[in-house]
């Protein structure tokens, strides 16, 4: 911090003493003779008074101009404290004021929460949306719920490990993205969908406890709770565990993290109520039920797990183009969900009546996170491969997974509770992009930079593209 700088939040500490302020003109309130601005920091915001000889320096101020200002703090006369700021008992009188930077007219207000602005224009001046309360708050608390679980599953022995963002499809049912390679031209890289191959094999590499905040890729269209192109999962798998070691402990560490980080909220049930995939659809018409008792109350939390999915669902023929095999049905998870120990004989005769190990994370009706417990014998891979209709070749591109796991791969499961999409839920907003400081707009644009876009002739002609 530089020398002699008091964050705004602080001031109130300061009263009868010289503080230096930096930050940004939030508002002026000029009334002539006598007029204010709030000044702004990433802490808060402080009145300062210009009046008297001082009066004149308000004049050289303009909305979200950068300054520096010096000035003693003096608590504000009775009946003018402001209640709804931290340093509503003070002001600041200033006895310098320096400009630092000047700011044009802001092309979108920031004083509002900003759902009323086109998105588009809002993700082309991203940097000045985030500016506005609403979504600072919500970049701050999704720092905090990120160090919160860090530091949560540090505690309980997770190690935290980075996978590669090139590398090769990994199929969550999604279209990937693809990357040229300049060094094997005609051959391409993808994006990871999720680490799932990478975080199995880091168990058969013995970590036996793995997370990390993973940024995930899929080319599919955005809604409300889906993001275009990229959003970000808390992945994590352990080793010698059964489903309810991973519904467990997530289940305790989300609970805690609401109840220690945001407590407004409620949680409406404890433990979270765990319901059969079939009991759902019967119950409540759909695999993620929303079991609040006031759907009106912002800060009702009704988490709950569905449990004993089908392994198999009927398939789509888009789902065939993007390479999930032939057969008529595919995994309702992915293809590395373990059949349920009870149904893998009905692997041999009806297959689509086999339940899957696998775990959906629900709050408030929206799906937050998904798992499962892995397949652990090459043989049950291989044999998965194959009723999903696998051809040889699109086997081959497992190999890896099923020569791995020769080595002495221990039963392992895990879960992906998506950060963003938790968030949303958690804090009632209408779209994930609320939670990201730049993400791409619903046609597939990046904020800001605006890609994709051109790339010049020479940069295609190194990679050996050609485009049509
Ligand atoms: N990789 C899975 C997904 O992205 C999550 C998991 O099975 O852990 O949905």
């Amino acid at each position: 911090m530089l020398k002699n700088r008091t964050e705004i939040i602080n001031t109130p500490e300061h009263i009868g003493k010289e503080v230096t302020l930096f930050g940004w003109v939030d508002t002026i309130r000029d009334h002539g003779k006598v007029g204010f601005i709030d000044l702004r920091d990433k802490t808060g915001i402080v009145q300062v008074v210009f009046y008297g000889e001082n009066y004149a320096k308000l004049k050289e101020l303009g909305n979200e101009y950068v300054v520096k200002i010096k000035g003693s703090v003096k608590e504000r006369n009775k009946g003018q404290n402001n209640e709804n700021i931290p340093t509503g008992s003070v002001e600041v009188d200033p006895t310098d004021v320096e400009v630092l930077n000047t700011a044009a007219e802001l092309p979108i207000p920031i004083n509002t929460d900003g759902l009323d602005i086109k998105e588009e224009t809002r993700l082309e001046y991203r940097y000045l949306d985030l500016r506005r309360p609403r979504m600072a708050a919500n970049m701050r608390n999704r720092s905090k719920a990120a160090q919160y679980i860090r530091t949560y599953l540090h505690k309980e022995g997770f190690c935290e490990i980075e996978t590669p963002m090139l590398t090769k499809s990994t199929p969550e049912g999604a279209r990937d993205f693809l990357v040229p390679s300049r060094l094997h031209q005609g051959s391409f890289y993808a994006l990871p969908q999720s680490p799932q191959q990478y975080k199995q094999l880091l168990m058969v590499a013995g970590f036996e406890k793995y997370f990390q905040f993973a940024k995930c890729f899929r080319d599919e269209d955005a809604r409300a709770d889906r993001a275009y192109g990229e959003f970000t999962q808390l992945d994590l798998e352990m080793s010698f565990v059964e489903q309810n070691d991973i519904l467990d402990l997530t289940e305790t560490m989300f609970t805690k993290m609401v109840e220690d980080l945001f407590p407004e909220k409620k949680i409406q049930q404890k433990p979270w109520p765990r319901i059969p995939y079939k009991e759902a659809i019967k119950k409540y018409g759909t695999d993620k039920p929303d079991l609040r008792k006031d759907k009106n109350d912002p800060n009702e939390m009704a988490f709950a797990w569905v449990i004993d999915f089908p392994l198999f669902a009927e398939q789509s023929e888009e789902d065939f183009f993007h390479g999930s095999g032939s057969a008529k049905f595919a995994p309702s998870h992915h293809m590395f969900t373990s059949p349920h120990p009870d149904d893998i004989k009905l692997l041999d005769t009806d297959p689509t009546k086999a339940r899957g190990l696998q775990h959906d994370m629900v709050l408030n009706g929206f799906e937050v996170g998904g798992g499962s417990i892995r397949i652990h014998s090459a043989e049950v891979q291989s044999k998965i491969f194959d009723l999903i209709g696998f051809s040889k070749e699109q086997k081959e591109q497992f190999t890896h997974m099923l020569k791995a796991f020769t080595y002495g791969v221990p039963p392992h499961g895990g879960i992906a509770p998506g950060l963003d999409r938790f968030l949303m839920v958690l804090f009632g907003e209408p779209s994930l992009r609320e939670l990201m400081a730049f993400p791409s707009s619903t046609k597939g644009r990046t904020a800001v930079m605006d890609a994709p876009n051109d790339v010049t002739d020479a940069q295609l002609k190194e990679l050996g593209i050609k485009t049509v």
